[in-house]
Order: C-alpha cells, then structure tokens, then sequence
C-alpha cells in the first residue's frame, strides 16, 4: 500500500519540494543582503541593550515577509502570546474586535472572553467582538461588506484550519479577504494568524496585504531547532504597539536577553522551508493511506494545501486513543508514555496529545493531537523527517486495523 500512495501522490510531493526551493531561495537571499555573521550568534544577557543578534533577527523577518517591521522573541512563551500581545497592543476599550474565519482557534477563545467566562480576557478590558460564521466552511466573502463597520478595529483571520474540519486558507483566499475588510473599512486592521501557514506556499500574509501577522517558532518556522518562541511581523506602527505590551511602554523591542543560542533561531529559519516540506509529505501520505483504508480525510491526498495539518475523522474517542498512542510510542523521545485526555489550560474540552518531541509540545516535529469531541478527528501533523512520519503513520494505521 506504501508504493501504491507514493505513486499516487508523487506529482504533490515534487509540488512540495519547488515550493521549498523558491522559499530557501528567498531565505538565503535575506540571509546573503543582510550580511547574516558569526556576530548575531552571541548570547546576550540583562538588559542586552544593543543586542544586534536580536536586531538582525527582526530585520530578517520582516524582509522574509515583505513587512515594514517584526518582533521575533524567545520571551514569548507560545503562538497564543505572540497572537494575544499583538491584539493587547493594538486594541482600546470600547474597540470592536472581529474574526472573519467563523471560532477561532480554542486558545484565543479564552484570550477573547466572549465565548467562555475568562479571567483577564479582552472582554474585561472592554474590547468587543463578534464573528462571521463560515459558510460551508469557508469564508463568507460577500457578508464582509455590511459586518465590518467603521467601528471595527482589528479583523482576525485564521490562515489554519485548526481544530476544525474547514479548509485552511490559501494565500490567494487572505488578498481577497484583506481587500474585502479595507473596501469598507481602510483602518480597520487585518491581522492573520499565521500558525502552521508559513512556507507551505511561496507568498506569505503582509506580502497580499495583511498588516499583520503572528505565529509559533515551535511550528513551521522554526524549523525544528528554534527552542521556544514567538514572531510578529506587519506594519511598524502595529509591531510596536505589539512591542509595548511585550515589555512595557517606552521600552518596546530594545530589551529583552537572547540568552541560550540565537543561532537556533537563525538556523531553524534557514532549514525551516525544507522541514515544513517534509512534514508536508508526511501529511500527504498520510491522506493516502487513511483514505484508502476508508476514513474521511481533510485534505484529500492529492488536495493543494495550505497548513501542515491532516485531519483525519476516525469517528470514536476510543480510536482516538489508539492512534495517538502509537504516533506517542514511535516518537524519539518519551516513546514509553500513553498519552491520556487532559483538561488543557486555554482548551474548553480535553484533549489528547501525541508529541514525542525534542522540544516539549512542538507540533512542527511528528505530532497528533485532538479535543475529545465529534466528529472525533485527529489532527496529525509534523516530522522533521519524511521518514520518521512515514513509519509513524504506518504504525498508527496498523494499531487501528488490529
Ligand atoms: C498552534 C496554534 C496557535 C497557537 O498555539 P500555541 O500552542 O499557543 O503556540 C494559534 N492558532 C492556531 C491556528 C494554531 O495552530
């Protein structure tokens, strides 16, 4: 069956690797104009004033995303800080919030405070927020005219598919989006979460006119190696005001110590284009074999794609289970552990977790993971190397077929 996939699939696999030669292009050309050196790698400590590591990194950043500014920092713990500092930042009370991908992703739920009672949420500071439910699972692009208002603020789009059975966005799907929102609105701030989405295509968000965009170092950019950390990238005046709720005013993006090994970063950058490309064929395969042995797939194996993700509906909790745990038992590290559902903090429902991973809960390398509920999909995605995914994949089918 292994073969029969692979033959299937092999025209989006070569897809996948043009997509990652013109990304690494564009990597190493920012790397070779900046003048990227030894220089940057130099850990930094206290106040690190000057830290020029840190401004490289930044500048490398926004070059890679045609943005005016970034704000790439180890000091944010996660996606969810990076995408909650820049909505604090920019956001006032009485401001309209709203996201145009129908519920966004459940821990920005809980940033947002409307859906579920959440302590310091948005919602206390006064910020409101109402959203566009998704029609047959994409965007309702003719409803953007008359539900942005002048009132709006900042309109959220989820570039991911998430724990949800949508189709992510394409980058093609965000340009129409943006230009929908400042048809009606051009104050109204379009920001993307950008999660899972980088270098799955050629064009990132800023580039088709986005302001900004935010996401994980653990996920794609990182490119494995990045050990914990968060990005910014848009418009100068949003990363700013991002910046200051980072640290606080006046103080913005000067401070903050590199501590570990910037290198790190600037490495799993420069590898990040042909480490998404493996998990994206990881994800494909996967497609392949789970449809063949009759589950529903999203997306289908030969689909275009637009995030790392492969959902896969095995339709009970109970192979729910199995499949994590043998996605869990052939990881590298922590291959003896049995993931169990848990009450996640930022999840309204438990989850379960499959992530043997060299950086705790890093979803770039081979990983699975679900909220236990219909239609009990789990979300596959990662593997640094197309040939870690593949046995884990094989194994994870062979456990369901027992
Ligand atoms: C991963 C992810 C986030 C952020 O999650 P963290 O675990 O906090 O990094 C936000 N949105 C989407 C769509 C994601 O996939």
């Amino acid at each position: 069956m292994k073969r029969t996939v692979l033959d299937e699939v092999a025209e989006n696999f070569q897809r996948v690797d043009e997509i990652s030669e013109l990304n690494t292009l564009k990597i190493l050309s920012a790397m070779r104009r900046l003048k990227v050196s030894d220089a940057h790698f130099k850990t930094s400590t206290g106040y690190a004033y000057g830290d020029i590591g840190r401004e490289k990194l930044d500048e490398l950043f926004a070059e890679i995303f045609f943005a005016q500014a970034a704000l790439v920092r180890t000091q944010f713990v996660s996606g969810t800080h990076a995408l909650a500092t820049a909505l604090f930042g920019i956001l006032r009370p009485g401001d309209e919030l709203v996201s145009l991908t129908g519920a966004p992703y459940d821990t920005l739920q809980t940033v947002i405070g409307h859906a579920h009672e959440s302590r310091g949420s948005l919602k206390e500071f006064g910020v409101d927020y109402r959203e566009l439910p998704l029609v047959d699972g994409k965007v309702d692009l003719p409803a953007i005219k008359n539900f942005i208002t002048p009132k709006t603020r900042l309109a959220l789009i989820q570039r991911s598919r998430g724990y949800s059975m949508r189709k992510p966005l394409t980058t093609a799907d965000i340009e129409k989006i943006c230009a929908a929102v400042k048809a009606v609105n051009p104050n109204c701030v379009t920001f993307v979460d950008n999660c899972y989405g980088e270098f799955v295509e050629t064009r990132e968000p800023v580039e088709v006119g986005a302001d900004l965009a935010a996401g994980s170092l653990i996920k794609n950019i990182g490119g494995g190696l990045a050990p914990t950390g968060g990005y910014i990238v848009g418009k100068r005046e949003l990363v700013e005001l991002a910046s200051y709720r980072l640290t606080a005013p006046g103080i913005g993006n000067e401070l903050g110590a590199s501590l570990g090994t910037p290198r790190l970063l600037y490495q799993g950058l420069f590898i990040a284009p042909h480490v998404t490309a493996q998990a994206l064929k990881g994800a494909i395969f996967a497609a392949g074999i789970f449809s063949k042995l009759g589950y529903k797939t999203s997306p289908l194996p030969t689909e275009i794609r637009g995030d790392i993700i492969q959902a896969i509906e095995l339709k009970s909790a109970e192979r729910l289970i199995k499949f994590c745990r043998a996605i869990q038992s052939f990881s590298p590290v922590d291959s003896f552990a049995a993931p169990e559902p848990w009450d996640m903090p930022g999840y309204a429902d438990q989850v379960i977790m499959a992530a043997g991973t060299f950086v705790q809960g890093a979803s770039i390398e081979l990983s699975a993971d679900a909220p236990i509920r219909e239609p009990f999909a789990v979300y596959l995605q990662g593997g640094l190397t197309f040939e870690h995914a593949a046995i884990g994949i094989l194994a994870a089918a062979q456990t369901l077929a027992d």
